[in-house]
């Protein structure tokens, strides 16, 4: 009996191709591994040559990975193509301005002033309702590049988290936009996201940073523990080669150490449906 066991088991070994032995190793050693959801968004504010763009989508092809792409409605008009093309992967669109201006709303309090100092006034909006004018324009020319309809946002300078403003949730309200992902994580009190204003609220999480200090990946083990997704927010035009190579060994990482899921951020509400209110 016992000499019968193993010829079994020689018979197996022999049988067993290497790659099989590691996939079964693999695989027991992810079952103590923890989930992590991966939210890859890229702010699309500036032209970004075809060959940085393909170096991009190679990576997320190679990882398997999807996206959002927030528009800047210039670029839109611009280069159609360009976004025509991330349409037609699939990624999913999301709005960024017009024009890259800042949503500051109330440049007359003393705080805001401040801020404003440091951005020429052009760059700011008049009123909330020239604000919603401007996602409305920026709307209509991603709608015009795609024939598809956009209805997230993402502030310029993440500015609702220095100057959060009951008018910029009704303008995004008013424009139709279900969902904004401008403000950080606060990993007091994490969730995966939340409602500001009838506005539902996916908190990001580490920007562009991530790729050039790998101590930035350690936020990944805070969501993971926390529960709540990882975004990322990244600029394709400030991506060198070595940026994306880094994008590569960050997702790469990522799934070694984690059960990683990759979202779409209007997918986060659906996936996490105990949260929010
Ligand atoms: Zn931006």
């Amino acid at each position: 009996m016992r000499k019968a066991a193993i010829v079994v088991a020689l018979t197996l070994l022999i049988e067993i191709p290497g790659s099989s032995i590691s996939a079964g190793y693999d695989s027991i050693f992810k079952r103590n591994l923890e989930p992590l959801e991966v939210v890859l968004t890229f702010d699309y504010e500036a032209y970004t040559s075809e060959h940085v763009m393909g170096g991009i989508f190679s990576v997320l092809d190679k990882h398997n990975a999807t996206a959002t792409f927030f528009i800047v409605g210039k670029i839109a008009d611009s280069h159609p193509a360009v976004i025509r093309k991330i349409y037609e992967r699939n990624y999913s669109l999301g709005l960024h301005t017009y024009y890259h201006h800042y949503p500051v709303l109330h440049a007359k309090d003393a705080v805001l002033k401040a801020y404003k100092a440091h951005f020429d006034s052009n760059l700011t909006f008049a009123s909330w309702e020239e604000f919603y004018r401007d996602i409305k324009r920026n709307q209509e020319a991603v709608s015009r590049a795609t024939g598809g309809t956009a209805a997230i946002f993402r502030s310029p300078a993440l500015v609702p988290n220095w100057a959060r403003d009951e008018e910029y949730f009704r303008a995004l309200g008013k424009a139709g936009i279900k969902i904004d992902s401008s403000v950080y994580q606060n990993f007091s009190s994490p969730r995966p996201w939340y409602k500001i204003n009838g506005i539902i609220e996916v908190p990001v999480v580490s920007s562009d940073h991530a790729l050039k200090n790998i101590s930035c990946g350690l936020w990944s083990g805070n969501c993971s523990k926390a529960g709540v997704p990882y975004v990322l927010f990244l600029h394709p035009h400030k991506l060198s080669e070595k940026d994306i190579a880094e994008l590569d060994n960050l997702l790469t990482y990522l799934e070694e150490k984690y059960i990683v899921t990759y979202l779409k951020v209007e997918q986060i509400p659906e996936y996490y449906k105990v949260s929010g209110g």
